[in-house]
């Protein structure tokens, strides 16, 4: 039926018939103008990859700083070293944090926060020693792979003894963030001050090594072009060839409040639903057979954005989120409970079903 409708892509043909698509077939589905034709094909991925489950996890973001030695453009949560609102918590305070998070159901903790100039790497230890020691049960998802290059270069470690030190102090995996977009490009232009997108792969295959898995991120919606979209998609896919270590790819929608590509005038708008969902179904096809989990980030697409999304390639919900301070500062809504994102995968006639860090299903409903 499909091939039927296909009249006028030679890269949804192959896309159709499970081949991996090239370079050239990424840019012509980025410039393809039948979302409907191309949502289908990746729903038709998704399907043939990993079925009518969505999954979710139990997730408490905490950002233990948001004082940081970048600047990045299209970031609305740093803050100088002494500024009024500048925050750092305490180990203790982290810990406490994370407790009642596990009372309240959560099976991971996600722990991201700005590069801090200050902080010796024992701070990080002696956080990651306290949540193990008092809940040895938690997933501590910790860090990016930027933070991990700051900190080697603040402290005069190497990336690989920065991470097998905090994996010794109960690392156990690595969020996607700090990835943006790989392109030297965009990533000069969006993200001032982070490593280079070289330099993010470089840790994350070490990480990956060493046995701590990862996300992966793709930032878009700012001022990137469709070859840096694409660019980015095949680096995670032949990055994810070598390691197997990436769980799953979470494209993330730029978020314009409060950022320097905003008050710039760089970016005025913030990308449509349209290209939301052409981000998601380009992300199946070019990734699929590699890492065939591809997240929506309901957070930043709202609900109902989130349930078109999830017909239109993706398979995944991320988490419930609550506590995500990078978004909210830049006014988005961000709680939810496991229940409601149930109800909302239930909505659109899929099976609902809640994971931990590892993709492995805990409970259905
Ligand atoms: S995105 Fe991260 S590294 Fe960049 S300014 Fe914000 S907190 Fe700092």
């Amino acid at each position: 039926m499909l091939e039927q409708l296909i009249k006028d892509s030679q890269a949804l043909d192959r896309a159709l018939a499970g081949e991996e698509l090239s370079y050239n077939d990424g840019l012509e589905l980025m410039n393809y103008d039948n979302l409907h034709l191309l949502a289908a094909v990746a729903d038709d991925a998704r399907k043939k990859l990993v079925g009518e489950i969505v999954t979710f996890a139990a997730s408490y973001y905490m950002n233990y700083t948001n004082v940081c030695a970048a600047s990045c453009q299209m970031c609305a949560f740093y803050r100088k070293d002494g500024a009024d609102d500048a925050y750092t918590l305490t180990p203790q305070e982290i810990e406490q944090r994370v407790g009642i998070a596990q009372q309240m159901g959560a099976t991971e903790v996600h722990i991201v926060g700005g590069f801090h100039p200050k902080l010796p790497l024992e701070y990080y230890e002696d956080m990651m020693k306290l949540i193990k020691k008092n809940h040895p049960q938690l997933n501590i998802k910790a860090l990016t792979a930027a933070e991990i290059f700051y900190l080697s270069k603040l402290t005069k470690n190497s990336t690989k003894e920065v991470l097998s030190r905090l994996k010794s102090a109960g690392l156990d995996s690595m969020p996607g963030g700090g990835a943006e977009l790989f392109h030297p490009d965009v990533r000069s232009k969006i993200a001032r001050g982070k490593c280079t997108g070289q330099q993010w792969l470089d840790v994350i295959e070490e990480a990956h090594g060493m046995g701590i898995n990862s996300n992966v991120t793709m930032l878009y919606g700012h001022i990137e072009k469709p070859e840096h979209i694409v660019d980015h998609l095949i680096k995670i896919r032949e990055l994810q060839k070598k390691t197997r270590g990436f769980l799953t790819l979470i494209p993330l929608k730029f978020s314009l409040d409060n950022t320097e590509l905003e008050q710039e005038h760089l970016v005025n708008n913030e990308c449509s639903s349209v290209y939301d969902l052409k981000i998601i179904a380009l992300s199946r096809l070019m990734l699929a057979n590699v890492l065939n989990n591809i997240s929506v980030y309901w957070v930043a697409y709202g609900k109902k954005l989130a349930q078109v999304a999830l017909s239109n390639g993706g398979n995944d919900l991320v988490g419930t989120a609550f506590s995500e301070e990078v978004y909210r500062a830049a006014g988005k809504p961000t709680a939810s409970s496991v229940e409601e994102l149930a109800t909302m995968v239930k909505e659109i006639g899929r099976s609902p079903a809640q994971r931990n860090t590892h993709f492995k299903v805990l409970r259905t409903f």
